[in-house]
């Protein structure tokens, strides 16, 4: 109907279950052990959750080295190399490992391909901390592949033996060109065992999809180093959103962006509260789009139990030095 302005609102959206056993992780262990607890990177890639916690008494490190010998430290959602978990292991840390059991899937698919010998070409970026742990599982053995167009470069000692593993939060379409293209050089490239772009990832980028063809603007709530939401803005902007842009909070959407807009697509990533998503919604509202109408593309019900260090009470109890092992969640 033109003239009438309206909101188009993504579901799924926000939070995914890695992230939020991640953050109820941090919570538990503040309540139990008390302040400070540190956290190894940040424990999801949210600027407002991050200050969140640290208002509440957790200390964000970049490596283990900074966190006083004995003390608590968590390993964020994103995985950490066993060199790291080594480490932290030499400090008598008792570590806390949040990693998303999705991430650790991929971390297992990893040894296992390189207990076999095979050359693992890891689709992702190689700055990012995931992609930094999983290829730490088996350094000889990974490349990491960056876009579609290094696919062209990247060079294997036996072609025959080569698979592709990735990131669990890339966009589905560009991974899967990164693949064409590297089977298009290596014929034998064997795919993973199942998905590694995981269940949220690919279930935030059907919603914006089925958003974005009908949006003249998409905003998308999530962090600049939220991989799997600054795919959502390229997403959105891929399957026709006219134009789409990322902010942390709503006071960052600048009344330009409404100049000839009658549909705004809403959408975040998932290490973002829905308490951001409102607050946007509540800015929209007062610029004349109250209408909204959510777009349901999936239910999702999955919860992951807490990391072990936290489900075992008596262990917990017990206090000196706990392992690193990794979860098994
Ligand atoms: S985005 Fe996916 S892999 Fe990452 S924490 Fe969430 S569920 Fe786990």
């Amino acid at each position: 109907m033109p003239g009438h302005k309206r909101v188009l609102l993504a579901a799924p959206r926000g939070y995914c279950a890695g992230v939020d056993r991640a953050v109820i992780a941090v919570e538990k262990a503040l309540e139990r052990f008390g302040a400070p607890v540190y956290v190894r990177k940040q424990i999801v890639h949210n600027i407002h959750v991050v200050s969140e916690l640290e208002e509440r008494g957790a200390i964000f490190v970049d490596e283990v080295d900074e966190v006083p010998e004995g003390a608590h430290v968590v390993f964020s959602a994103h995985g950490v190399s066993p060199a790291v978990v080594n480490a932290a292991a030499d400090r008598h840390l008792q570590a806390i490992d949040a990693t998303c059991p999705l991430v650790t899937k991929v971390h297992r698919e990893a040894v296992r391909f390189a207990r076999d010998d095979f050359e693992i070409l890891l689709i992702g970026h190689e700055w990012h901390e995931e992609v930094e742990g999983t290829a730490g599982e088996a350094p000889d053995h990974v490349t990491v592949v960056n876009s579609p167009d290094e696919a062209a470069t990247v060079e294997v000692r036996d072609p025959s033996k080569v698979v592709w593993l990735s990131q669990t939060t890339l966009s589905v379409d560009e991974t899967m060109e990164t693949v064409r293209r590297l089977r298009e050089r290596f014929p034998n490239l064997q795919d993973p065992p199942s998905d590694d772009i995981c269940y949220a990832t690919q279930n935030r980028q059907v919603a914006i999809k089925k958003v974005a063809k009908d949006a003249d603007l998409v905003i998308v709530v999530g962090s600049a180093n939220s991989s799997n939401s600054v795919r959502l803005v390229e997403v959105a902007l891929e399957y026709g959103a006219k134009a789409a842009y990322r902010v942390d909070y709503a006071d960052e959407i600048e009344q330009a962006w409404f100049d000839g807009v009658e549909t705004v697509g809403v959408t975040s990533g998932a290490s973002v509260p829905e308490v951001l998503v409102q607050q946007v919604l509540d800015d929209l509202r007062d610029a004349g789009f109250g209408d909204v109408e959510e777009v349901k593309t999936a239910e999702e019900d999955l919860m992951f139990s807490l990391p072990k260090e936290l489900r075992q009470d008596a262990e917990s109890r017990r206090g000196g030095r706990v392992s690193a092992e990794r979860s098994t969640a």
